[in-house]
């Protein structure tokens, strides 16, 4: 059953998937655009319609030989946590990132070929996987979160599927500092990344130890006695994937850096625990809201130079809130940087307080100068600070592909991308709060 708090927040916030925010229809691709429309074991692609879900998409690669008489087994790569409900459309169209995004790479660097169904006519892009033939229009389609069009057909890279190569790992840090050094150099040090890599801050491996169990083993005792602290220790965990050679050896740099910057090996067992419930978990919101209790979730990107000073500002306002769990982890690692995720659990009564703490976290990230969005897109919510945060010359470059594509706004009209914002709801990024 749905829960009321959701109904009422999607609403008021005009977001929802049943009900088109100002009439007309709402398309659900789920029914029928759910086809494998070709594989290709040369070039290791998969061309399919925007609908099929992530599992569909995950099963049919991984039984390839059985399907489409390959000779090996594949993987899509692309595992968000909404992996089982979400589908190949929304991921691209939002540019989405799956948990595995710093090996395999985010959804825009998969996408090869798009088709768009828009109301001034059919769109395809080229299928190479390189080219220098003016600005890229794949990319300038992904983040349009369906208003230039509908995406009808993708072409996805395909990755050789070899679990039995995977190499676990999970280690605590002394603090903050030294587990984010040791995360940079991880990711500079050019001897390959991790999939998944993920490196959690002092409140949320607090929280993360109590629920995988650790607080009632032995390992809580000796963490303590060595100097790992409540409250300061930070957990990191992942594992590796690719060729037995290259992910042994990725696993084998990642502990000699460990090591190096202080952090203590705590097997496999905290990230097996992890994986166990990495799709799941969110399953708990539901009925977490059912006794008023509210989670939410807001990330950003930021380069390593400004990591400490993001984290430190945005969890300082979320903080604000008395009796508010605020936990941050980085998932998605780069050469250059990383993203944020900030969860924050807290009792609500209505979604009016909802959205006023809501804002004041985006607001935080916006003026502490992260990217408003790593992943998760823009929406409705995120829309009033889009312009703000782009600038208004780099802004108007999505007005006017939309001006192109739908000129009589029939496309997801509502405030997606803030596109048809009336100006006095767009936020100026150095408006004050109390302005807005
Ligand atoms: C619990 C939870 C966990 C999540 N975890 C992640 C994560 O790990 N990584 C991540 O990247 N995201 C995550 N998300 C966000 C979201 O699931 C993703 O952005 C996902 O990619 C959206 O796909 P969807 O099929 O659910 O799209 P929808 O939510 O149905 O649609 C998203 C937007 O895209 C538009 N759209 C969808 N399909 C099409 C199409 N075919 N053509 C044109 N427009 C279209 C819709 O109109 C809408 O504006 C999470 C969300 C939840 C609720």
């Amino acid at each position: 059953m749905a829960c009321p708090f959701l109904i009422t927040l999607g609403k008021v916030a005009n977001f929802s998937v049943l009900y088109p925010t100002l009439g007309g229809i709402t398309l659900d691709m789920r029914k029928r655009f759910t086809k494998v429309l070709s594989f290709n074991e040369i070039d290791q692609t998969i061309t399919v319609q925007a609908g099929i879900s992530g599992p569909d998409l995950e099963e049919a690669l991984n039984e390839a030989p059985e399907r489409f008489g390959a000779k090996r087994r594949y993987t899509c790569g692309h595992f968000p946590q909404s992996f089982e409900y979400s589908c190949v459309g929304g991921w691209v169209v939002t540019r989405g990132a799956g948990q595995n995004s710093t090996y395999y790479g985010c959804i825009t660097d998969m996408v090869l070929y798009q088709r768009y169904a828009t109301p001034v006519g059919d769109l395809k892009t080229s299928p190479y996987p390189r080219e220098a033939t003016g600005p890229n229009l794949n990319q300038l389609m992904m983040g349009s979160e369906g208003c230039y069009g509908v995406l009808t057909e993708v072409t996805l890279k395909a990755f050789r599927y070899m679990p039995q190569n995977r190499k676990r790992f999970s280690f605590i840090f002394k603090n903050w500092a030294d587990a984010r050094d040791a995360a940079r150099e991880m990711m500079q040090c050019e001897a390959g990344n991790a999939s998944v890599f993920r490196l959690s801050d002092p409140e949320e491996t607090s929280l993360m130890l109590h629920l995988y169990n650790v607080d009632d083993t032995p390992l809580h005792g000796l963490l303590d006695i060595r100097g790992y602290k409540d409250m300061e220790r930070c957990l990191f965990l992942g594992f590796t994937d690719g060729e037995k050679g290259f992910s042994r050896n990725v696993a084998k740099n990642i502990r000699k850096i460990a090591k190096r910057h202080g952090g203590m090996s705590l097997t496999s067992f905290v990230t097996r625990s992890w994986e166990k419930g990495r799709f799941t978990d969110p399953y708990l919101r539901d009925t977490m809201m059912d006794f008023g209790v509210v989670t939410d979730t807001l990330e950003c990107t930021v380069n390593w130079s400004n990591m400490l000073a993001v984290h430190e500002q945005v969890r300082e306002v979320c903080h604000r809130l008395p009796n508010t769990i605020v936990t941050t982890h980085m998932s998605h690692c780069y050469p250059q940087g990383a993203n944020l995720y900030f969860i924050f659990i807290t009792k609500m009564h209505d979604h009016e307080e909802f959205f006023r703490y809501h804002r004041t976290i985006l607001d935080a990230i916006q003026k502490s100068g992260a990217a408003l969005s790593h992943h998760h897109g823009i929406g409705k919510m995120f829309a009033p600070w889009l312009k703000g945060s782009l600038g208004e010359n780099a802004y108007n470059i999505i007005k006017a592909l939309k001006q192109h594509f739908d000129p009589t706004n029939m496309m997801n009209p509502g405030g997606t991308l803030g596109l048809d914002l009336p100006e006095e709801q767009v936020i100026a990024l150095d408006q004050p709060l109390s302005d807005q």
